[in-house]
């Protein structure tokens, strides 16, 4: 080992969202060109913003997970802090190394950031190589028949599906013959302090994950033997732990590929369709990101640049505590603060009764997504925020304003979602745990709730502040 401190340079391995060694084209570029392998991860701001802190609780698991794999494959994790414009020309020169390589990412600040520390190698004479890692089919690749990028979900996904050109998952290293010396300010993970300290509000985050390449891997194959045939049935029932895959939070920081994905769901054959075209909405919020760089900070349609917000601070307030006093909406902003994931379905209404019931900008709720969600990606929640504001492409229209109790009876009509996540309603008879105002005094009673003291009265009255978000959606357009 030590030879080859001396005596070859290295190719640096530079790890960022793909923190996994199976089905990384990167890191099997590095391995087959002969040379050791200096593997890095470098800490630094994500998408032009300073990480969210479940996203950070995810992050540090997942390096240790990386770290363990690569060690028994024979390399050595290092890790640096900083600006990685300055940090990796001057790493290439301290150890010698040729050439660089990275999975490129499609934000308009990680594009920027790549781009310069190209052009500062090549100017050095260093090669530096980005590989496709991250998704099926690079956002640039799929476009219209007038050469334009898509911006409908459902003739997208047509053409991705017609051209069926997915190359194989490619195979993890058998071995990686790391280059493990010792590099200046490199430091062990704990001391990047990713970890929620005083108070530590992750505590409940353990059980539901296991982050690292393990643990996606089983969490796929069990979803795919066991759950996958009823996805489309049970994909929108909230209490249903198994209704969906659970793999976002693996996928954001690349733990799995969406390649080994298709190929592992096709393997299984049968009713596969509906959850593989969700596979394919995450890759259309890249091709809209990458075309709309500001797509988390702008709206897409700037029609809605008008439209006359009441940011109330104490209703964000309430939205961010499950304080709303409408069970659903609460139930889902309770779960992700406890586990750092919410529901798909309860996003949408959780997020349509901030934007359309307390005419909160919809860029507030972006932005507690993007600290409170163990899954938070810059493509995924920006399109999503927009598409349920009506700001966005191929967006739910804005005066379709998802009725927060309704939403609750069809999609948790047992009112188990909301009893788990919500304790203080778990005597509330079925009929009345959507909607506990209605419920007669003796009924409440009964439940032992007293509204306005042990569980709030509604925020806002549905019918008057549905009026209202259109009344004020009217007036924008003039
Ligand atoms: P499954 O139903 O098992 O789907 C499989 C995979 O497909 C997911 O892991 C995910 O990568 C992808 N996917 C599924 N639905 C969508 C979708 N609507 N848009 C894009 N990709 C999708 N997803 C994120 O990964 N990160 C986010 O920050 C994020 N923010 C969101 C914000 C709002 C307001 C809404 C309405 C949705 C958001 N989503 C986000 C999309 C979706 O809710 C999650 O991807 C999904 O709930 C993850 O659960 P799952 O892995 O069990 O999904």
């Amino acid at each position: 080992m030590r030879k080859h401190i001396m005596t070859q340079s290295p190719n640096i391995l530079w790890f960022r969202r793909d923190l996994r060694v199976a089905d990384h084209p990167a890191l099997t570029a590095a391995v087959e060109s002969g040379a050791p392998v200096l593997c890095l991860y470098i800490d630094h701001d994500f998408a032009g913003r300073a990480r969210g802190g479940a996203s950070k609780w995810w992050l540090h698991h997942s390096l240790k997970s990386l770290k363990a794999d690569l060690k028994s494959l024979g390399a050595k994790l290092h890790i640096l802090r900083g600006n990685p414009d300055v940090i990796i020309p001057s790493l290439v020169q301290e150890v010698a190394a040729s050439a660089v390589h990275w999975s490129r990412r499609y934000d308009g600040d990680s594009i920027e950031l790549d781009k310069s520390i190209k052009s500062t190698l090549k100017d050095d004479g260093i090669d530096a190589h980005s590989h496709s890692g991250s998704l099926l089919r690079e956002p640039w690749e799929v476009k219209t028949g007038s050469d334009t990028y898509y911006k409908v979900f459902t003739p997208y996904w047509k053409a991705c599906l017609k051209r069926d050109d997915i190359g194989p998952a490619l195979p993890a290293p058998k071995s990686i013959d790391g280059w493990n010396g010792n590099i200046k300010g490199a430091m062990p993970i704990d001391d990047l302090e990713l970890l929620p300290t005083d108070p530590d509000w992750a505590g409940g985050f353990d059980d539901p994950w296991t982050p690292g390449s393990a643990g996606a891997h089983k969490r796929l194959k069990s979803f795919l033997k066991n759950h996958v045939d009823d996805y489309k049935e049970q994909r929108n029932m909230a209490a249903n732990e198994h209704g969906t895959s659970g793999l976002s939070p693996h996928l954001a920081f690349g733990e799995i590929s969406p390649r080994e994905i298709w190929h592992e769901t096709h393997k299984v054959g049968g009713n596969t369709y509906t959850f593989l075209s969700e596979v394919g909405w995450r890759e259309f919020s890249y091709v809209l990101l990458y075309h709309n760089p500001k797509l988390g900070s702008e709206n897409y349609k700037e029609a809605f640049d008008d439209f006359k917000w009441q940011n109330s601070k104490a209703k964000l307030r309430a939205w961010q505590h499950g304080k709303t006093g409408y069970p659903f909406v609460d139930a889902g902003l309770r779960q992700l603060w406890a586990t750092g994931w919410m529901h798909n379905r309860v996003r949408m209404v959780t997020a349509s009764f901030l934007i359309k019931h307390l005419l909160v900008d919809w860029r507030k709720g972006e932005e507690w997504f993007w600290d409170t969600l163990v899954d938070a990606d810059p493509a995924s929640n920006a399109a999503s925020w927009q598409w349920v504001a009506g700001s966005g492409a191929d967006a739910s229209p804005y005066f379709r304003i998802f009725n927060p109790f309704t939403q609750g009876e069809k999609f948790d009509p047992d009112g188990e979602y909301v009893k788990r996540w919500v304790p203080e309603l778990s005597g509330m008879p079925k009929k009345y745990i959507h909607r506990p105002w209605e419920a007669p005094d003796e009924v409440l009673a009964k439940a032992g709730v007293k509204l306005g003291k042990d569980y709030p009265k509604p925020i806002v009255e549905h019918k008057a502040a549905r009026e209202e978000a259109l009344g004020r959606y009217k007036d924008s357009r003039g």
